[in-house]
């Protein structure tokens, strides 16, 4: 783990304190959890025993709860406390994801997009608690990284909005309590047709759940799932925003991404970690089965590797510091999401070859962090998207 000056002294006992519980309570059961798909049976007590009550992006929007204060006074500020949390648990596991509630995604759409009633009515502490964790539901089959192609329609039916369509890859979408869904109004507006609506499952009659959890190459445990809308019908005033001002659905929802970008390059980092400690320990008990210029090349390599993760870091911590300061850091963001986690899955391929066929053998964790690594460059915005986003923050272009 990092133990330079990049944290303060009661940051870095909270992050000592994560890891000791993940590695006795989360590292254990990664293969488990990765050949199951399914959570471990004594889940509850896992949670009870964590030194953490609520995730990540809940921490980077409220800081620590009561009960955590105990970690001191001399923290970092939420959005670098939640970026360590997310590396000192995923650097145990990434399943250890979906231990703790706190997905706060909804919540941070409607706080950006909502009107003055609709946060006075779901941002309560008491509303929040009944809403439930959320969903983001944007991905249809026949796009991702577009979304000016989302195909899924609402149309206005009295005090009612009736959607139609299909959503892939929805993550916690089977299990959410609140999904925010986007659909077009009309497809001839393009993106000022799209809007952003708040669906309730168990409130949403025509509401499907066509299939609870995809099959994947990695992060199998987290829920991914395919939704159906067929003449779903919702609340008028579920529309986020003003139905009759100016349509701030799309852009509006997704300028929210930009906070949760940091965290998801810390969880691949958290990976590109574990993978890098795991391989130096083997390497310690096997060392005597390489030649002595063998060993010199692969301490080299193994230097080089921790110096690609600490470079990520530092771009990790830069835009979350930005973020804590109330600076301007979408292109931080960008740049952060751009290098983590193609930074983790260097490490994790290299780690895989190193250790020649043991490196692919499901006796070592290290073959599930390379499959598990790669998901961190394909969601919330590949590599080449946030490369595209970051030349528009530079030009100008698209803003
Ligand atoms: C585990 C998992 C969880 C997910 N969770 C969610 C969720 O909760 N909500 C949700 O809405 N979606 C979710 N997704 C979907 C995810 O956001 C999309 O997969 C992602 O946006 C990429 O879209 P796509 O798969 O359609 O790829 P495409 O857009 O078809 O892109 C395919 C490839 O082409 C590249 N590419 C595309 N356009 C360009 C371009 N202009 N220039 C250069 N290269 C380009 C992309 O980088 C990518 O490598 C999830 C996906 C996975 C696998």
């Amino acid at each position: 783990m990092e133990t330079t000056a990049l944290y303060r002294p009661d940051t870095l006992r909270l992050r000592d304190a994560l890891h000791e519980w993940g590695m006795q309570h989360i590292r254990p059961y990664a293969r488990e959890v990765d050949k199951t798909k399914q959570m471990p049976a004594n889940l509850a007590d896992i949670r009870a025993a964590c030194p953490l009550k609520q995730w990540s992006m809940a921490v980077a929007d409220q800081g620590l709860i009561e009960g955590e204060a105990f970690y001191g006074g001399d923290l970092d500020g939420n959005y670098v406390l939640a970026a360590v949390v997310c590396e000192a648990l995923f650097y145990c596991d990434p399943w250890a994801y979906g231990v703790l509630p706190g997905s706060t995604i909804v919540f941070k759409v409607i706080e950006a997009i909502g009107t003055d009633e609709q946060k006075a009515r779901w941002l309560t502490p008491e509303a929040k608690k009944a809403l439930g964790d959320g969903a983001f539901a944007l991905t249809e089959p026949h796009f991702g990284s577009d979304p000016s192609q989302v195909a899924t329609t609402a149309r206005r039916e009295g005090d009612t909005w009736v959607l139609n369509g299909s959503k892939m890859y929805c993550s916690d979408g089977s299990t959410a309590g609140n999904i925010v869904v986007f659909a077009t109004l009309d497809k001839s507006l393009g993106n000022a047709g799209i809007r952003a609506f708040l669906v309730e499952p168990k409130k949403t009659p025509g509401f499907h759940v066509v299939r609870e959890n995809e099959d994947k190459l990695g992060v199998r445990n987290w829920v991914t799932s395919s939704l159906s809308f067929e003449d779903a019908v919702i609340p008028y005033e579920n529309m986020l925003g003003d139905p009759e001002g100016p349509a701030r659905g799309l852009f509006g929802a997704l300028s929210m991404l930009n906070d949760s970008r940091p965290l998801v390059s810390a969880y691949a980092l958290g990976i590109g970690a574990a993978s890098l400690q795991y391989f130096t320990d083997w390497h310690a008990q096997n060392h005597q089965y390489f030649s002595k210029l063998d060993n010199l090349r692969i301490e080299d390599e193994v230097r080089s590797m921790r110096h690609t993760l600490a470079s990520a870091r530092r771009m990790i911590y830069h835009s979350c510091r930005l973020k804590d300061a109330g600076q301007p850091s979408r292109f931080e963001s960008s740049a952060a999401k751009t290098a983590a986690p193609q930074a983790a899955e260097q490490v994790c391929r290299r780690v895989v070859e190193l250790m020649g066929p043991e490196g692919a053998s499901e006796e070592h964790l290290v073959e599930k962090w390379y499959r598990d690594v790669k998901i961190f460059d394909i969601f919330e915005g590949s590599g080449q998207i946030h490369r595209i986003l970051m030349g528009r923050e530079v030009f100008g272009a698209g803003k």
